[in-house]
């Protein structure tokens, strides 16, 4: 977030009374971008100028030769050595991107520097060279469609990471839940069961086969789909229910998959934010009847967009196949039995995906890093709620998400709007689903409002930095405090 140039200050300090013009080169030298003016007489910190401000005063026809001192500049800011770094990153602002640190005496002894290309996204893809590679490798061999060698490959790599018997590749998450609900034979007049705290897609997919998401509440320790309101959702009509691992804190399935075999709905678990999520040591997608995942950008691994159903059942994996492909027959090309689709996934998503399994155990440990390193600096802040820690549940922590409570940080989007200047990209929790125009059902269900309303994503993307975490947490609560 900050860089320190200590050893660029003898470059760009230089003494008040200098020329403009000495500026200049002071300027160049350093190559940052701004000059650091030293009172001739005590050596003490004076000001500071940015190329913006000569250029300015030589425009408005201020004389190369005039002394420096004279150049119209904001008031100078700096900081004490004594600063610990996370309380500097409320000094920076739009304006101020470079801090003068002094020493006791008043001597400039360093130069902090807000660094712009380190934004902290909520979550970006990690992606190296090894992808690159697999790439190269489709487009020189000119495999770049959806037959080729990285399809099967990244669909074997991905059974064997959910410990499911077939995986089936397809174009988007949402495609991948849509042959999930056509594959579990889900159809006009049926209803489906999903958690109203969700993304869209969950739902829309539903209603792409004619039948009806059912929202209902969450639990609100773990944010996810309240079972026993699931089992007072069922009626004659109900067909399936979709538990949904929100920001990668596994659903409680037990019940659930108990729910289905009494009331013979199928199970089709939402795990697009869950990649290695485990429920009691299993993973997530083999836990239901079908599991679904998404390789969006954003996503814990990535293909750029990409999905994946993941089933122990044979019939399911074949239907699921059929219908990513047109519905065409296995056995006789170009002869259709059903009515299907073009979900396929490419092979240079697939190939992306295989450079991403090779390291996705990497990725969840820095993920499970990442949160630990949230939990110690806001374990006990006030007003702060923190996702729930459950015996037997491995949250991968998709994105960090908490609950930050009104009364002391005043509203939320307000916090996620003061963090953005900092550098600090944050995300509200999604708004329920039954209060989204295309769907507002005029039910009432509290808890998903209350998250809603409250709930925050920290930058989570697997290059962060402890310091990086630091920084996130110091700001967060400087906020706190200037709500108080
Ligand atoms: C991302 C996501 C999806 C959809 O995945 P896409 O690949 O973006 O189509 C579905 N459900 C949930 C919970 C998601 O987060």
């Amino acid at each position: 977030m900050q860089e320190h140039f200590r050893d660029r200050l003898r470059d760009i300090s230089i003494g008040a009374n200098a020329s403009i013009r000495d500026v200049m080169e002071a300027i160049d030298r350093g190559g940052l971008g701004l000059a650091i003016l030293i009172d001739h007489k005590s050596g003490l910190f004076h000001g500071l100028v940015t190329d913006g401000d000569v250029r300015r005063a030589i425009l408005r026809g201020a004389p190369l030769e005039s002394p420096a001192k004279l150049i119209p500049r904001p008031p100078a800011r700096s900081a004490r050595q004594d600063t610990p770094p996370a309380e500097l990153i409320p000094l920076f602002s739009e304006k101020v991107r470079a801090l003068p640190i002094l020493d006791a005496k008043g001597r400039v002894c360093d130069l902090a520097v807000l660094d712009k290309r380190t934004r902290l996204p909520v979550s970006e893809p990690s992606l190296g060279m090894r992808e690159l590679e697999l790439l190269t490798d489709c487009v020189l061999s000119g495999w770049i469609s959806s037959a080729g060698k990285y399809v099967d490959r990244f669909e074997k790599m991905f059974a064997d990471f959910c410990g499911a018997r077939f995986a089936v590749s397809t174009s988007n998450g949402t495609t991948a839940l849509h042959l999930a609900l056509l594959a579990a034979g889900v159809g006009a007049g049926d209803e489906v069961i999903v958690p109203s705290l969700t993304f869209i897609a969950t739902a829309n997919a539903v209603t792409y086969t004619g039948a009806r998401p059912i929202f209902v509440d969450v639990d609100p320790r773990t944010w996810n789909i309240d079972p026993n309101l699931a089992e007072a959702a069922v009626t004659p009509r109900t067909k399936a229910i979709i538990p949904v691992h929100l920001y990668g804190q596994p659903a409680d399935m037990d019940p659930i998959n108990e729910l289905g075999r009494r009331r013979n709905l199928t199970v089709i678990e939402d795990a697009a934010e869950a990649h290695g999520a485990e429920y009691h040591g299993r993973r997530v997608g083999s836990l239901g009847d079908i599991g679904v995942f998404s390789f969006y950008g954003n996503k814990i691994i990535t293909t750029g967009e990409g999905g994946m159903v993941v089933t122990d059942r044979e019939d399911i994996a074949s239907k699921a196949r059929a219908l990513r492909d047109h519905g065409m027959d296995p056995n006789r090309r170009y002869w259709h039995t059903l009515l299907g689709f073009n979900y396929r996934m490419t092979n240079l998503q697939a190939a992306v995906g295989v450079a991403q399994m090779e390291r996705i155990n990497e990725i969840i440990a820095h993920k499970l890093d990442m949160a630990s390193a949230y939990r110690r600096l806001l374990s006990g802040a006030l007003g702060v709620t923190l996702p729930a820690e459950v015996e037997g549940l491995r949250n991968v922590y998709w994105l960090f998400t908490l609950l930050l409570c009104p009364t002391v940080f005043g509203n939320r989007d307000s916090i996620v709007f003061r963090l953005n200047p900092k550098g600090i990209e944050t995300r509200p929790v999604f708004p329920p689903v039954h209060t989204q125009p295309i769907y507002s059902t005029g039910q009432h269900l509290p808890v998903a409002e209350s998250i809603s309303r409250t709930g925050i994503s920290l930058p989570s993307s697997v290059g962060i930095t402890g310091d990086d975490v630091s920084l996130i947490c110091s700001s967060l609560l400087e906020l706190a405090r200037q709500a108080a």
